[in-house]
């Protein structure tokens, strides 16, 4: 999967632009505030018609305009298309292949995908379990849709039994529902937790070999699934892991009416990330947090690479800064196969960067420098 050329009209601080790239690596410099990530923004969009910061279309459109338009051309599978944007302030978007109306954002996904790496992700690695969690549901839900509809079905039961806990007093008359939902919250942690299992497998086969690559021998990285403590092996057929949930469900069916809220499930898993068997939550430089962070990334895109047999694009903003000059120089050569594109602001560090084209971007306009 690549993306050949790309146009942005009223879009964001563009107001027309157009590029075309290199097949492999592709470095966006400029200053700040001169639309690096705009840009990473706008090619994302052609992969999901979602952006990672805007919540609303009407964000992506320049100021005082009533349209924005991206042009994206496309190749995927050894084959061209052309995928159109036109972004409306008052009404929905408007998504069109090789001329053609599409139905849902979804099917982006057939000509595009991106792994996208940007400054909040070292959360991933910082911050609480919930942010482990969104980047397992994330990815899970791409490569299997009937993941996504467990976890669809899982937070609904989940709302409701909340619901029920939290107003007893109020609606005790819901309490004769309670065990049911209970039940189906298990059918439906059981599901997830296989999946997770199963994907954190491959995570943690592929993400150490990446990291410690990247960090020049230096560091090992390991990760492990943490699912209900009930759980034996979550490898196991989902019908073991059914049965353990439910037994361990209603050992805690007291508990849970007591603290009012669901105690038992997949809501609650983390995946642990170690650095040479620390907590990279607790003990990780800033260095070593990015490193993990985008590792996590890059095995990301691996695993869909051995799914979709096509890398998907790379989008890496602003990763270079805190990495020593030897992880940079791992980030510039050693992404191998597919296409990559980084934003950075410092061209210095850009004399390390061996095969691929640099543009400069200012103010809403992008030049291509070599
Ligand atoms: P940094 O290096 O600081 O990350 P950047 O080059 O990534 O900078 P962008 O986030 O791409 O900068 O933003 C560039 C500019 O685009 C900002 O000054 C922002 O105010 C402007 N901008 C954002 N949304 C719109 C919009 N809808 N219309 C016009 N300009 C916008
Ligand atoms: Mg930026």
């Amino acid at each position: 999967m690549r993306l050949n050329a790309l146009s942005l009209e009223y879009f964001r601080n563009y107001l027309s632009a157009r590029a075309e790239f290199h097949p492999g690596m592709n470095i966006i410099c400029g200053d700040n505030a001169q639309g690096k990530t705009n840009l990473l923004e706008g090619i994302s969009y052609l992969a999901g018609a979602r952006s990672h910061r805007a919540r609303y279309d009407r964000e992506l459109i320049m100021f005082g305009i009533q349209h924005g338009f991206l042009t994206g051309e496309l190749e995927c599978r050894g084959r061209d298309f052309t995928v159109e944007v036109t972004l409306n302030a008052g009404q929905r978007r408007i998504l069109k292949r090789n001329g053609v109306k599409l139905q849902s954002a979804a099917e982006l996904g057939e000509t595009l995908n991106t792994v996208l790496f940007c400054p909040e992700d070292l959360f991933l690695i910082r911050a609480g379990a919930v942010e482990r969690r969104r980047f397992l549901d994330d990815t899970i839900a791409q490569l299997r849709p009937k993941y996504a509809e467990a976890l669809e079905r899982y937070q609904k039961i989940w709302k409701s039994k909340s619901f029920i806990l939290n107003h007893q007093e109020e609606r005790p008359d819901l309490l004769a529902t309670l065990d049911d939902f209970s039940h189906q919250l298990c059918q439906a942690g059981a599901v997830i937790t296989h999946y997770r299992a199963h994907f954190i497998k491959r995570l943690a086969k592929t993400a150490p070999a990446i990291h410690r690559e990247f960090s020049g021998g230096r560091e090992a990285l390991s990760l492990a699934y943490e699912p209900d403590t009930a759980i034996s092996d979550p490898l196991a057929p989902t019908k073991v892991l059914f049965a353990q949930l439910l037994e361990h469900q209603e050992c805690r069916r007291e508990a849970e009416l007591a603290a009012r809220k669901c105690l038992i499930g997949p809501h609650r898993d983390e995946l642990r990330v170690d650095i040479d068997g620390r907590s990279a939550r607790q003990y990780a430089s800033q260095g070593q947090t990015r490193t993990a962070a985008l590792s996590l990334k890059l095995a990301q895109r691996d695993i869909i690479f051995d799914d979709r047999e096509e890398y998907p694009v790379l989008l890496l903003d602003d990763v270079l800064s805190e990495l020593d000059p030897r992880r940079q120089e791992f980030v510039l050569n050693h992404i191998q196969g597919g296409q990559v594109f980084i934003t950075c602001c410092e061209e210095e560090r850009l004399a390390a960067l061996q095969e691929g084209k640099v543009f400069r971007v200012k103010n809403g306009t992008i030049e291509e420098e070599r």
